[in-house]
């Protein structure tokens, strides 16, 4: 197994050498472009693929789109043997990965059950901006009019978002684009440029403006940082989590979607037995503070769920997760695997699970 284990790894830049047209390459300077656009991407979230032939490239779990140049960003999983475990509902095991050290993305299930040879997931907030709202189908109706799209209700990611995915394909196939209710969005094409190209119209359209930032209270923030040893971020959109009133009660009376349920559970009452350490300090009406230990991921997390919030229409009507996809999220295997398949590193510490 170890022996197996080295191979693949020693093999991990074989997408170069089977990139016969360039696409694998292409696909790492466009998930570079996208993880450098925090309005897009957050933290370890969002992922790429391309297929060619039998193999599925994927981003690997707990890869950063940003760092697309790294070896082991790419995962070759097996077309075949991701499609039998969508088919048999489980999800896609470690032994289905051809090249690459990485393990499988908990989404490789929904890359694969997609026939676009390019599928590109991404969390962007003007697509989850819409895709909590109750009325999200209706409102995206005339601003999505011309793109073939369709609305896929909340459902976990993995098998069951796979299947999601494939029963709205069995309803309309020709289907480009998805928008994950409380999740983000899907934008699929037959190169790396077509989707591109589909991801920047799509954001053209669903482009909300966001509402001002009040200046936050610098001079108390800091009083707060010097006595409590907490940091104030310099990055400013962050701090509307605490001064714009709207976004303050959005995001305190409910979970969004599950990366804030997982990595700012300080955001919401109601996950105060999920919170095993305080990272993200929202001081109502001050603005923002880090603890020491909050990770890149959690203060990127925190910034796009700041600027999530600044696109919500105040009079919108929500659509929270429930308590049991909560749970589900908090809980599920998907979320407990490190990048190795190690149990021991939770998303939760590391930020490692998509
Ligand atoms: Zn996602």
């Amino acid at each position: 197994m170890n022996s197996l284990k080295t191979l693949k790894t020693r093999l991990g830049g074989i997408s170069e050498m089977v990139d016969y047209d360039g696409e694998t390459q292409r696909l790492r300077d466009l998930s570079a472009r996208l993880g450098r656009n925090p309005l897009l991407v957050q933290g370890s979230t969002g992922n790429t693929s391309v297929k060619t032939g039998d193999t599925l490239w994927i981003k690997a779990s707990g890869q950063w789109l940003f760092q697309a140049d790294a070896r082991d960003f790419l995962a070759g999983v097996s077309l075949n043997a991701a499609l039998e475990s969508v088919r048999e509902g489980m999800d896609v095991p470690a032994s289905a990965v051809l090249w690459g050290a990485g393990s499988p993305s908990i989404e490789t299930a929904m890359h694969a059950v997609l026939p676009h040879r390019v599928v590109l997931h991404v969390h962007s907030v003007n697509a989850i901006a819409w895709a909590v709202r109750e009325d999200g189908p209706r409102q995206l109706v005339a601003r999505l009019r011309d793109i073939r799209w369709q609305w896929i209700p909340y459902c976990a990611s993995g098998i069951p978002l796979a299947k999601e995915i494939e029963a709205a394909l069995r309803a309309c196939p020709t289907t480009d684009v998805f928008v994950l209710a409380n999740h983000g969005l899907v934008v699929c094409g037959e190169s790396c440029y077509a989707a591109e190209a589909m991801l920047a119209a799509v954001e053209a359209r669903i482009a909300i403006t966001p509402r001002p930032q009040p200046e936050p209270q610098w001079d108390r923030l800091d009083e707060s940082a010097a006595e409590t040893g907490w940091i104030r971020p310099e990055l400013q959109p962050v701090h509307s989590l605490a001064l714009d009133r709207a976004s303050l009660r959005i995001t305190s009376q409910g979970v969004l979607y599950p990366c804030q349920a997982i990595f700012l559970p300080d955001t919401v009452a109601a996950l105060l037995r999920h919170r095993r350490a305080a990272a993200v300090r929202v001081i109502e009406g001050e603005g923002v503070l880090f603890h020491p230990n909050c990770t890149r991921a959690q203060r990127e997390l925190a910034r796009g769920l700041a600027e999530t919030a600044q696109r919500i229409d105040p009079a919108a009507p929500i659509r929270y997760l429930t308590a049991a996809e909560v749970s589900e999220a908090l809980d599920g295997p998907a979320y407990q695997v490190g990048p190795a398949g190690d149990r021991a590193l939770s998303a939760k510490s590391t930020g490692y699970w998509i």
